[in-house]
């Protein structure tokens, strides 16, 4: 079942990838395994998967800790809302936050990055669609916080992820999505070297394709859709 959508999702990454000209590996599947549980993420590892998002520090943890013995197989990413007050946890257990969307949270990963881990590898979070209530970086500021945060030594800035509002057409999905790849060229012109786009869901992967996504998260497309009861538990 996992198997099926797994290859269903990559189907449609493929097809994307032609329809832009791109070749097949620039674009990485992130799962986003929020809300599931450990045999979920077992499924798909045993599929061939080998990247996890998560939304939820605590779940993320829990979850890393009940998939131990697979810890060297999986590159465990968070991309939900981090808090000060989380910083140690997710710097202790994390390989990638997509999250950061301040200077000084970086600063507090950098500082707590355990010395025996590589770096932890960074995104600025981008509030691309400029919606008041969304987390994320206003694109004025993104380039003075990118040039700190890579200047931080134990954590690598690797690029930008946005969550643009909501849009049907394919026209207005793809957007914010350029603004974000404009935002990302613009930075990569002052050399910070970047290379991870993080923008693409279930509902607009071909959009955020079309126009340089090179890393797409996606959950409901792979496992259904989350919340309600059929949700899987
Ligand atoms: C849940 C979530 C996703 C996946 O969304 P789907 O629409 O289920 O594919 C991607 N990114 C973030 C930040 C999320 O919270």
């Amino acid at each position: 079942m996992i198997a099926d959508k797994l290859y269903q999702v990559h189907a449609r990454i493929a097809a994307a990838c032609r329809s832009a000209a791109r070749p097949v590996e620039s674009v990485t599947l992130l799962v986003v395994s929020k809300t599931l549980g450990a045999d979920a993420v077992r499924a798909a590892v045993a599929a061939g998967e080998h990247r996890f998002g998560e939304n939820y520090v605590q779940e993320g943890v829990d979850k890393i800790a009940a998939l131990a013995d697979l810890r060297s197989r999986i590159e465990w990413h968070l991309i939900g809302p981090l808090q000060s007050n989380k910083t140690r946890t997710v710097a202790e257990s994390f390989d990638w936050v997509h999250s950061v969307d301040r200077l000084k949270t970086a600063q507090r990963l950098s500082e707590q990055r355990p010395a025996h881990l590589p770096p932890l590898q960074l995104c600025l979070q981008v509030n691309i669609s400029g919606e008041m209530s969304k987390s994320g970086l206003a694109a004025a500021a993104v380039v003075g916080v990118a040039h700190a945060v890579a200047a931080l030594p134990n954590v690598r800035l690797r690029g930008l992820m946005a969550i643009p509002e909501p849009a049907a057409d394919p026209e207005s999905q793809r957007r914010p999505h350029r603004a974000l790849r404009e935002l990302f060229e613009a930075l990569n012109a002052q050399g910070l070297g970047l290379d991870t786009l993080s923008i693409g869901m279930s509902a607009d992967l071909e959009a955020a394709i079309a126009e340089g996504a090179t890393m797409v998260r996606i959950g409901s497309a792979i496992f259904g859709m989350r919340g309600g009861a059929a949700a899987p538990a």
